[in-house]
């Protein structure tokens, strides 16, 4: 009997998991869609915390090739991008492929039979010729790594996993985290809360933003006159890209830049000691730019206070700071962001030879054009190693990926080839080149530690140049980067073979 054997089986449903499903449908191909969560929309559905909200714009946030004309304001909140992928979901046909509340808990090559094995924790076992790994970058969230943090007996959740359950009304609050989820987070629940204490390890810099609401004439004219929406993307894409310039190419660019934003912050704030206390000390740029225009009056509230002690560690009542004193609490919020730079995938991937893809990134995530591994053939990472960005839109970027997988299973057709895989040195090199780039960004030489770096210093995961270089590379699929292997067809595998494989 032969066993079904599927075109691809796909991880995760965020932007990019829909993307790879979306394409693989337009092409004709049968594939199988995994997913942890109970619906679509990986990090924006994951993100509830108040005040959620995208720092790009919408209209580039967005599928090129589906453009949403009624977007609210400049920049989507969590709730109307969780809307849109589950729009995209529903008219792209991708929900029968779905399986939600599944985790995968193993995916294996079967060197024999040219396969992907994947299992789920539901018992699901599949085969497929190709699989998309699309988990998402920012899926496996960092808990602070605080002494007696288990012992706090008041309510204590990371700011990805929100616990809507307990009401911030009249309490006293923690946020520790300065970052792009805190700055949305503090301003949303200062009003609400008794008394708010942001445990503010470095601070980061932070830019004021043109959000505001569409009006119902610009919606309508969106949806009649597409070309106008187009136009505003470009007009958009074309205001982000140049900063590519300032942190890749020029990042003394970013020394003239950051004077401007001081004056915005002495101009914002009113208290001398508060304004040295948010003031980073590192080359802006170096983290990331943080977009906000009421992080600022948010923290002088009377009932906010930006603590910049250290915090020594966490007891039954509150937070003990290294200076001997403590602040008393009723609720903590981890703000502390997630686990990039190592490449953390929640299950084992076993590529040829058995190698796992934790012993493959021992030095850390590598990648070729961020999306296939040495040693993992026909596996493609979408927003996989050096694929992120600090300027522009990541939808840019899932789609030039995907672009590139379409393009290697349409080579594989072709030719009747039945695995590829890159060869180790184009991976190689290609790393050395990236690296190279690397060392003289801003993210390495701005003077700061942040998640795009290991400790080690190395960026796995920025990419360091224009995002149409990217889309360039990846647009088309050179087959003499890859081994491709002619050896057998998948219709002559039987169950039993698999089985025994
Ligand atoms: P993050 O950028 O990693 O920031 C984590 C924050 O927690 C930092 O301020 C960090 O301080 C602090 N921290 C970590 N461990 C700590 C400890 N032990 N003690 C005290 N402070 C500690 O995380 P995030 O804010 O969640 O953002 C992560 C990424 O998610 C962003 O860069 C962005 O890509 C994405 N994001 C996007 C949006 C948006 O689109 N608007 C919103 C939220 C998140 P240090 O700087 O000193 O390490």
């Amino acid at each position: 009997m032969t066993p079904k054997i599927l075109d691809a089986v796909i991880v995760g449903t965020g932007f990019a998991g829909l993307c790879s499903a979306i394409k693989l449908k337009q092409a004709g191909k049968s594939f199988q869609v995994i997913e942890k969560d109970s619906g679509v929309g990986g990090v924006w559905r994951a993100n509830t915390y108040p005040g959620a909200q995208c720092d790009v714009q919408s209209h580039l946030y967005s599928f090129s090739f589906e453009p949403k004309p009624d977007w609210s304001r400049t920049y989507g909140l969590q709730h109307e991008i969780l809307e849109y992928l589950e729009h995209c979901a529903e008219k792209y046909g991708i929900y029968p492929h779905t399986l939600f509340n599944c985790a995968v808990t193993r995916a294996e090559w079967k060197e024999n039979l040219n396969v992907w094995e994947v299992e789920t924790d539901q018992g699901d076992v599949f085969h497929a010729k190709t699989f998309f790994l699309a988990s998402g970058g920012l899926s496996q969230i960092s808990m602070p790594d605080i002494k007696g943090l288990e012992k706090f007996k008041g309510n204590l959740f990371h700011s990805a996993r929100w616990d809507h359950s307990v009401s911030l009304s009249g309490k006293k609050v923690g946020v520790i985290g300065s970052a792009a989820s805190a700055i949305q987070i503090v301003p949303a629940i200062a009003p609400l809360v008794k008394h708010l204490t942001v445990f503010q390890r470095t601070p980061s810099w932070i830019i004021p933003k043109d959000d505001h609401p569409y009006s119902e004439v610009e919606k309508t004219l969106f949806k009649f006159f597409p070309f106008l929406q187009n136009l505003s993307r470009e007009i958009i894409y074309w205001q982000l890209e140049w900063r590519a310039m300032a942190f890749v190419y020029a990042p003394f660019i970013m020394n003239l830049f950051q004077e401007h934003v001081k004056r915005h912050i002495r101009s914002s704030i009113q208290d001398p000691e508060l304004v040295k206390k948010v003031t980073p000390n590192y080359t802006i740029g170096c983290k990331r730019i943080l977009l906000s225009n009421d992080f600022y009056s948010a923290i002088q509230r009377p009932n906010v206070t930006i603590e910049t002690t250290g915090i020594a560690e966490i007891d039954e009542k509150g937070i003990l700071l290294k200076d001997g004193s403590r602040v008393d609490l009723d609720v903590i919020v981890t703000a502390t962001g997630f686990k990039v730079a190592e490449g953390l995938v929640p299950f084992e991937i076993k590529g040829r030879n058995g190698l796992t893809l934790s012993e493959a990134w021992k030095n850390g995530p590598e990648a070729y054009l961020g999306t296939t591994i040495k040693g993992f053939p026909n596996m493609f990472m979408i927003v996989g190693p050096n694929t992120g960005l600090g300027h522009s839109s990541m939808v840019y970027m899932i789609e030039a990926q995907v672009h590139y997988a379409m393009k290697a299973i349409e080579y594989m057709d072709r030719h009747r080839v039945f695995s590829i895989e890159v060869k180790p040195n184009v991976q190689d090199s290609y790393n050395l080149q990236l690296q190279e780039k690397l060392s003289k960004t801003v993210w390495n030489t701005g003077g700061c530690s942040s998640w795009y770096k290991l400790p080690s210093g190395k960026n796995t995961t920025l990419w360091p140049g224009f995002t149409f270089e990217f889309k360039n590379l990846l647009s088309k699929f050179n087959s003499q980067d890859y081994i491709g292997d002619r050896r057998l067809k998948y219709t002559e595998v039987t169950e039993e073979e698999l089985a025994k494989a």
